[in-house]
């Protein structure tokens, strides 16, 4: 697989951030992400739902995930998020076989990127401000809905 023009990659986050943003004016978390094919179609998009669904286990790229439909193979398709992928997201990533995963920023949260990419995904983190903005004006403003949503209180974490 061709590594990703940086450009694309930021188009194509542009998706994500229009995801975060929806979910943000909703009452939501603002986590948004995309699932792009080989051959760079948009197959789904979505954003984290817990507080609108009330529904923990819809993340931005689970939402994502789902709205693409059942795909024949995973190969060459590219997951992009807003956040650095959650352990849950992470997992995901890898059963379904996903080659790629863009990452908006990882400073607000460092989540399983590093793990993908040991085990063969492609990583690209774009260290975005306006990402890196959105968390963490909710993060600030919500504590407890954000440490709700990543678990902070799990067993095992
Ligand atoms: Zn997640």
């Amino acid at each position: 697989m061709m590594a990703l023009d940086p450009d694309l990659a930021r188009t194509w986050l542009t998706t994500a951030v229009e995801e975060a943003r929806a979910s943000l004016a909703e009452g939501g978390i603002p986590i948004g992400a995309a699932l792009y094919g080989a051959d760079g179609t948009l197959l789904g998009r979505g954003h984290n739902r817990r507080v609108q669904d009330d529904d923990p286990s819809v993340h931005g790229e689970t939402d994502a995930f789902r709205a693409a439909g059942r795909q024949r193979s995973y190969r060459g398709t590219t997951m992009v998020t807003t956040l650095s992928p959650c352990w849950y997201c992470s997992g995901l990533v890898r059963q379904f076989g996903i080659s790629r995963v863009v990452v908006g920023e990882a400073r607000t949260f460092h989540g399983g990127h590093d793990w993908l990419a040991e085990h063969g995904v492609e990583i690209v983190l774009l260290d975005d401000p306006e990402c890196v903005a959105l968390m963490t004006d909710f993060v600030a403003a919500r504590p407890e809905l954000w440490h709700e949503d990543i678990g902070d209180d799990a067993p095992g974490r």
